[in-house]
Parts: C-alpha cells; structure tokens; sequence
C-alpha cells in the first residue's frame, strides 16, 4: 500500500471538495460544475478516479454530465457533489452535499454528523457493525432514516470498491477493519417519508472497462485502447471521449461495447419513494489509535 499516494490524492480531493462546498452553484450547469472541479483536480496534479458525480435531489448516487447536458441547478435544490482523485491508482474518495433550502438542511447536517460520528469510533480493529449502528443512531437521532442498500467500501490500487462494504445501517455479518487498507465511509440520509432504500433508474451515464477483451471491429479495439490507457479499469464518462471520437460517434460505439459486456453501464441510484438525499463521504486508513482521514 503507498500511503503517500493516498496522502497526496487525498489533500487534493479535500481542497477540491471545499472549493466545491463554497461555490453557489444556483443558475451553474451540471456539465459546467463537473468540468470545473475535474479541470481542479487536475491542475493540482491529480487524475479524476471516476466522472464528478452530481446527483439531483432524489437521485442519491451515480449521475454525471452527459456531454451537452444543460441541467441547471435551481434553488430548491439539493446536489450531491461526489468526486475522486487518484495517483498511481490510489484513491480519494469525497463527497459533499449543498443545499439552498433550509428545510432540508437537517439531512445534510445528519450526513456529516454520522459520518464524523463514525469516524471518531474508528481504529484497526474495529467492526464495520459498529460503524453501521454508529452511523444508523446518528441519523435517526437527527430526524432522517439512513439508506441501507448503500455503503462505503475498501479501496485498492485501481478500485473503488474493493470487496468489502462499510454499512450505514446496523447489519449482520461483520469484518475489522484493518491498517493495511484504505476506505470509504459515506451516509445517505433521506426524510422520514422516504423508503430507505434506493433502486435503480434508468439513466446510465458512468461506464468502466469490464475486461480486457478485445472487440470486432478497429474503431471499437481503439476505443478499448483509449479507455484502457486513460481510465485503466476505473470509471469514466462519454463525454471523456470526445474529442478523440464525435457524440454521436462515441456514443454508438460505447453502446456497442456495452452491448458485448466489454464496458459496464452504472445506472442511476434512485430513493425508492422519490425523497431527496444528502450524503457526506471521506476516505480514511486505520491505525491503532484512530484513523487517518485522507481526505479531511
Ligand atoms: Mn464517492
Ligand atoms: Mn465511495
């Protein structure tokens, strides 16, 4: 594990992520805002590890930018700003949630509760079932219901999400966490009309190479090609491809690929009764007094 690459990938995320909590966002596009904070990331010398995730109000997870997209953020909304930063392949993942109407800021406090909440429990050797009930508790002491079909996750070189799941919810079956890994801790935390849960929508604008397999025809073996260059195996966004391929080029040979199972398609994570959600994330190594937190 290079600890100083997630160190450094880590301190980039975090300045990024502030920078993003700050900007008024009213009247700004999705396409603008996930350009401008990718373009930040890599002016600080870092590589996106995903597209910038900018999820709207009930959808809870894994919406980016289409290429042209003319989404505008309205003042009633609530956006989930979720962004990744890698070096060598090693990972920072951090999220942050703004909100203009008060009435809906309690979830974004309950987010960032929980989360700081659960990291003060955390050292090596602690079950991720403490960290689920920790973070269960402080939700619902704060009057939201956390989303329990979504978790955090161990990071490794190149993945984002390594195998193990760090829950939201008090759950059973459990493992320690360990000072040779890194994670993921996120909260989601919905009303208490919501379900609790999030399905999936239709929507699928996150991609990421599924194998190495090669395609039939030349332009789709040069697409795999780019992919695998660029992105390696982490996830990507159409409009990453362009100018290299034309929209419409690329989105018919992405389709394609996905068709054959050689890219992945992420649908779009939905609350099941349609209710807003608010998420917080850091990522962090155990240690045996506490943790680091990346990404603070
Ligand atoms: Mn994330
Ligand atoms: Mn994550």
């Amino acid at each position: 594990m290079q600890i100083q690459d997630y160190i450094n990938a880590g301190k980039i995320a975090s300045e990024v992520r502030e920078l993003a909590r700050k900007k008024y966002h009213v009247g700004s596009t999705l396409l603008e805002i996930c350009e401008s904070i990718e373009k930040e990331i890599e002016r600080r010398g870092g590589k996106c590890a995903f597209p910038v995730n900018t999820s709207l109000n009930e959808i809870a997870a894994h919406y980016t930018a289409e290429p042209n997209d003319a989404t505008v953020v309205k003042e009633t909304d609530l956006l989930k700003i979720d962004l990744g930063v890698q070096i060598n392949g090693y990972i920072a993942d951090t999220a942050v949630t703004v909100c203009y109407d008060p009435s809906y800021d309690y979830l974004v406090q309950a987010a960032e509760s929980a989360l700081r909440e659960a990291i003060s429990i955390m050292h090596a050797g602690t079950k991720s079932s403490d960290v689920g009930k920790t973070i269960e508790n402080t939700v619902k002491q704060m009057g939201g219901i956390p989303i329990a079909n979504l978790s955090g996750h161990s990071l490794e070189q190149y993945t984002i999400h390594a195998g193990k799941s760090v829950p939201n919810i008090w759950s059973i079956g459990s493992f320690s966490f360990q000072p040779t890994e890194a994670y993921a801790c996120e909260p989601f935390v919905t009303t208490p009309e919501g379900s609790g849960f999030v399905r999936e929508g239709r929507t699928r604008n996150i991609f990421s190479l599924a194998t190495r397999k090669r395609a039939k025809d030349e332009e789709s073996n040069r697409m795999i090609d780019f992919i695998w260059k660029r992105f390696n195996m982490l996830p990507f966004a159409s409009r990453w491809l362009i100018p290299e391929w034309d929209e419409k080029t690329a989105r018919n040979l992405l389709n394609g690929l996905v068709q054959n199972k050689i890219v992945r398609s992420y649908p779009i994570l939905v609350e099941a009764n349609e209710q807003r959600v608010a998420q917080a994330e850091h990522t962090f190594i155990p240690q045996e007094n506490g943790v680091i937190v990346t990404t603070i």
